[in-house]
């Protein structure tokens, strides 16, 4: 495979950066993760938007332009020969001195890395996830706003551990208010009465792009969806539960806490929502 690093194209033993670069150091930088549906990149644009937007946010100069950034993407597809993939594109502050001070680092350092992944195995979005909720609080202090796509992720490390050791593959966190924010690196939604619900993202999610697809697929089709604050015991109640993400893309949960959701089996509203946006999958991007 090929890795985009800074401006060229090198083999995947190549692509290494120094342990000067503070992403390394200090964790700062930030990060996209985007797929490739039969050669169709799925919403690039507002991939890159959302980078750019983080970036500025944490006062970071990308010296590419969004253009740029998305040919790098398609280019970097193109020359490992991918239709379908999963795309990692980390912008860092660079190589710096062991100093915070990021005017010492000499320029961004600019990674794409492109692999075949699926987050979850197969079985799964048949049968559905059992998933916990954890201690891991999703706070949303300055730079650590969870709608900065940034390389302090360390929260969301935590929530894999705690979702590890009890014995499943995800979990949410809440807000200190005790307000249900999101997954390690998935949204969340409900259903209940034929109603969708997702939390706002003040309380403490990113805006995800698969999340926004589904605010947008439920319009379309005159379904009901809010984005509205609830807690544990609305998800423990809800008729059906799913998470969303670009690694995750729309998968089902039928058990939170032990609390078993509907009948324990994917809901058929979520079923269909699957279905909807795997149809927009190969449509809904750049060729
Ligand atoms: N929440 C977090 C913390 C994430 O890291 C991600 C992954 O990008 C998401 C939600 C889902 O967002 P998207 O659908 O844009 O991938």
């Amino acid at each position: 495979p090929f890795i985009y690093l800074d401006g060229e194209y090198v083999p995947k033993s190549k692509a290494v950066v120094s342990v000067f670069d503070h992403g390394f150091l200090y964790g700062d930088g930030i990060f996209e993760g985007i797929r490739c549906y039969s050669g169709n990149v799925f919403r690039l644009k507002e991939h890159i938007k959302r980078l750019y937007e983080s970036a500025k946010s944490i006062l970071l100069d990308i010296p590419m332009t969004q253009e740029e950034m998305s040919d790098a993407v398609v280019e970097t597809l193109r020359r490992n020969g991918y239709a379908d993939a999963y795309i990692r594109l980390v912008v860092s502050r660079g190589v710096g001195d062991l100093g915070l001070d990021p005017r010492n680092c000499v320029k961004p350092s600019i990674i794409i890395i492109a692999e075949q992944l699926k987050l979850f195995p197969q079985e799964f979005y048949e049968q559905g996830l059992k998933i916990v909720t954890v201690p891991t609080r999703r706070n949303v202090p300055d730079a650590l706003n969870p709608k900065i796509k940034s390389l302090n992720y360390l929260n969301n490390v935590l929530v894999k551990i705690e979702a590890a050791r009890a014995g499943v593959l995800e979990a949410l966190m809440l807000n200190h208010e005790g307000y249900v924010c999101e997954g390690s690196g998935d949204n969340v939604f409900i259903i209940k009465d034929g109603k969708v619900t997702t939390p706002p993202t003040y309380l403490g999610a990113l805006e995800g792009i698969t999340r926004n697809a589904i605010i947008e697929i439920c319009e379309n089709l005159g379904i009901p969806c809010e984005e509205k604050p609830f807690t544990r015991h609305d998800v423990y109640v809800a008729d059906e539960v799913f998470l969303t993400g670009t690694a995750a893309e729309v998968i089902p949960v039928v058990d939170v806490d032990g609390r078993v959701i509907g009948d324990g089996t994917p809901g058929s509203m979520t079923e269909m929502l699957i279905r909807e946006f795997r149809k927009t999958t190969t449509v809904d991007g750049i060729k």
